[in-house]
């Protein structure tokens, strides 16, 4: 898949802007609640475990599983990701418990099956974004 300027980019706001900061240095992080330690994603001011307000952003492992995907053959906006289908849409459930969607990449030729286990790598947008995506750990069992 391009990433290129014709598909829509993050448009990041005072929760989510670390998050993209750090995936431009191919980081990926996410929250952890300053007083149950209960790790999140996407990023939000208030703990949905236990309502408090402090957080502290952690560097993830990368590492995850397939929840759930979908072969998106009808792409929208259309014009944008034309070129691009089949590609594949993903629920990953990250190594620390939060699930993120993301796309799957590399899986050509290969079966795709719940609960693979998948690392995560980025891929450069336009404006210097880079976005998040997951690839299967082959040596992990992975196809
Ligand atoms: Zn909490």
């Amino acid at each position: 898949m391009r990433y290129d300027a014709s598909k829509p980019l993050p448009m990041p706001d005072p929760e989510s802007a670390p998050f993209w900061e750090a995936a431009r240095n191919d980081t990926l992080v996410i929250q952890r609640c300053g007083l149950c330690d209960h790790a999140r994603f996407p990023a939000t001011t208030y703990c949905p475990v236990c309502r408090a307000d402090n957080h502290a952003w952690i560097k993830a492992s990368g590492r995850g599983r397939l929840f759930s995907w979908i072969v998106v053959h009808h792409p929208v906006p259309a014009a944008a990701y034309r070129d691009d289908v089949p590609y594949l849409v993903a629920l990953v459930t990250l190594e620390e418990g939060p699930r993120i969607v993301t796309n799957l990449i590399d899986c050509e030729g290969g079966a795709i099956y719940a609960d693979m286990p998948l690392i995560v790598a980025f891929v450069g947008a336009a404006d210097g974004f880079k976005l998040p995506v997951f690839r299967p750990i082959r040596e992990l069992g992975g196809v």
